[in-house]
């Protein structure tokens, strides 16, 4: 027979408590969560480093620099298509902020995307091109470079040492605390940082380096999906005028955009925002600058409301992939995206079969809306 003693038991009821601590992590609130309603209504916009810590240097430029213009670009780009959306910026200006109080701000506004924004820089000047990190352990030497040189910004922090517990950003052995990171955003940071790269390498031409996986503190500390984003590669002397550039930081903030909106739409279920072709010759990246013809769209307009509907409202009719715009306050519904006038006919046709009261065709050149005769002299040009 065997007697239970004192200390046994409290181990057993630590253990029991321990078990219950992880059940309630891995199986109780995944499922809560997934049955609240999906929706994007917060996002922390998060420019890298400021102040003291100027980030990578280039020869001309500073990833503190183009990291806040990126990030304030892309705020207001936000805000103008879904006035709806809080859009939270860490900084607005060159100011110091330590890691740690980036992802308290926010975990304090309960935001439902973390966007950090970055620039990288090699010893080597070869590197170029875009990449996306998701939190988690590192598969690969470089990727471990990249967060280490990240994660060093803590030591502009007076207090790291107790604030990080201990965390030294340059030894390998405190990256092994990430082998044991538990992410319950992991599936929808995956789906952010997929979007952002499919639109670095469709949209502005970046090269696509891929969607990675380090420990990065900033990342470590929020309590949402978010990415750590290195737009890229000031040692790359074409990408860092590039990235200094008006030109360049519009095209990737738009860029940031359009994964924002495919991120947005697609986990509420509501349509996509029509992000229209803008591009001039000197928004490519400088070896792609070959195009100078403006873009030239025609859509088939099919209704007008004060508010965005779901991608199945009935005032669609039925009627598939429909995109709109914003104009004048009201939200414009539209359909197709045409090269020229006679191929937006069919699509015309088509909404009057389907029972739209009086669509009609309407024009973009580069994004602005434009006549139709406008378009068309263009086109015959
Ligand atoms: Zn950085």
């Amino acid at each position: 027979m065997r007697l239970i003693t004192g200390t046994t038991r409290r181990s057993i009821l630590t253990l029991l408590r321990l078990a219950g601590i992880i059940l309630l992590v891995l199986g109780i609130i995944q499922p809560i969560r997934s049955q609240e309603k999906v929706t994007v209504q917060k996002v922390v916009i998060d420019a890298g480093h400021g102040g003291k810590d100027p980030g990578a240097i280039g020869k001309h430029a500073r990833e503190k620099d183009i990291a806040l213009d990126v990030a304030l670009k892309l705020g207001d780009y936000i805000k103008q298509q879904f006035p709806d959306v809080q859009v939270i910026f860490t900084r607005k200006t060159d100011v110091f902020i330590e890691l740690h109080r980036r992802a308290q701000i926010a975990n304090e506004h309960k935001a439902d995307l973390f966007i950090s924004i970055h620039c990288n820089a090699t010893k080597s000047a070869t590197p170029r091109g875009s990449e996306t990190y998701v939190m988690g352990l590192h598969r690969s030497q470089t990727n471990l470079e990249v967060a280490k040189k990240e994660n060093a910004s803590i030591l502009y922090e007076l207090d790291y040492a107790t604030v990080y517990e201990g965390f030294n950003p340059n030894s390998d052995e405190s990256y092994i605390t990430f082998s044991l990171f538990q992410n319950a955003y992991l599936e929808q940071s995956l789906v952010f940082a997929t979007v952002l790269q499919q639109e670095f390498r469709d949209y502005t031409g970046m090269i696509d380096r891929g969607v990675r996986q380090a420990g990065f503190l900033v990342l470590y500390r929020t309590t949402m999906p978010g990415v750590l984003v290195e737009l890229g590669f000031l040692s790359h002397p074409e990408e860092e005028k590039y990235l200094a550039s008006a030109e360049g930081q519009h095209k990737i903030a738009r860029g940031l955009f359009r994964a924002f909106n495919q991120f947005k739409t697609g986990l509420e279920g509501s349509i996509a925002v029509v992000v229209e072709p803008d591009s001039s010759a000197t928004d490519k990246p400088p070896d792609q600058a070959a195009q100078t013809t403006p873009q030239v769209v025609f859509k088939v307009q099919i209704g007008t409301a004060g508010k965005q509907l779901p991608k199945d409202a009935p005032a669609f009719n039925g009627l598939k992939n429909v995109g709109f715009y914003r104009h004048d306050g009201l939200i414009k519904y539209t359909i197709g995206n045409e090269k020229t006038f006679d191929d937006a006919l069919p699509l015309l046709e088509l909404a009057k079969q389907k029972g739209v009261k009086g669509p009609f065709i309407i024009a973009f050149i580069n994004g602005e809306r434009v006549t139709v005769e406008e378009a068309k002299a263009v086109l015959n040009r």
